[in-house]
């Protein structure tokens, strides 16, 4: 599906990147969506239906069998809560946490890995936010972002929500100033900067020639990130 913020210029630089990166994917990237992909099959049949957004190494399919992994788990809350998750209301977020890492992962993976979930997002809540429109909803802003930039696994699950959102260009429209920040963040991390240089060394070490045009689209990323670092500071 179409990133809602597709022609936003960082969305579009980081996709490119991204492409670029996916064309020499490792085993050990493959081997984590499939295993996040069957984890969500099964647990949908147990009735829990699951989705992820996939960050890090495994977005950029450089991940090695030693690699963690960060991800944003999507989940609909029991009973039809429609708030943040995990609340003494609802625990489907630690339930469903913990039969990833602690039963799926350590079960199916000769080698575990660690798993970090970075952010939940109910269901429930982004398809209330989804219908008031309101381009400051924090959860509709981060699923606007993640669903930009992100690896999406049984993406099944969030196309409704997706396509919603597509439909709404007027409120896509809206929410674009907001989004800055969102980016903004994610460009000032130092470990996104570190990231794109250890994924680059790590293409090197695999005999991978990066050609001179895919080296300055890397420079010029680098460059703007450490602008944008200085700036803030
Ligand atoms: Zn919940």
């Amino acid at each position: 599906m179409i990133p809602p913020f597709a022609d936003h210029p960082l969305v579009s630089e980081f996709n490119d990147l991204k492409k670029y990166f996916r064309q020499h994917e490792t085993v050990a990237s493959r081997n984590r969506i499939h295993q996040f992909r069957t984890f969500a099959r099964v647990i949908a049949e147990a009735g829990l239906p699951v989705g992820f957004d996939v960050m890090g190494s495994v977005n950029f399919g450089v991940a090695t069998e030693t690699s963690d992994v960060d991800l944003v788990l999507y989940i609909i809350c029991e009973d039809g809560y429609d708030g943040e998750c995990p609340s003494p209301k609802c625990r489907t977020q630690q339930h469903v946490e913990n039969l990833l890492i602690h039963t799926w992962i350590r079960g199916m993976s000769e080698s575990p890995y660690p798993v970090q979930v970075v952010d939940c997002i109910n269901l429930n809540l982004l398809e209330r936010d989804l219908k008031r429109g309101d381009p400051e909803s924090p959860v509709l802003l981060r699923f606007a972002f993640y669903r930009s930039v992100c690896r999406g696994v049984n993406a099944r699950l969030l196309r409704p929500y997706h396509s919603a959102l597509l439909d709404n260009p007027d409120l896509v429209e809206r929410m674009k100033p907001y989004l800055w920040s969102l980016f903004d963040e994610l460009v000032k991390s130092s470990k996104h900067n570190y990231s794109i240089q250890k994924y680059q060394e790590r293409l090197t070490q695999l005999g991978v020639r990066i050609p001179p045009s895919m080296m300055s689209t890397i420079r010029v990323h680098l460059d703007q990130s450490r602008k944008h670092l200085s700036d803030g500071i």
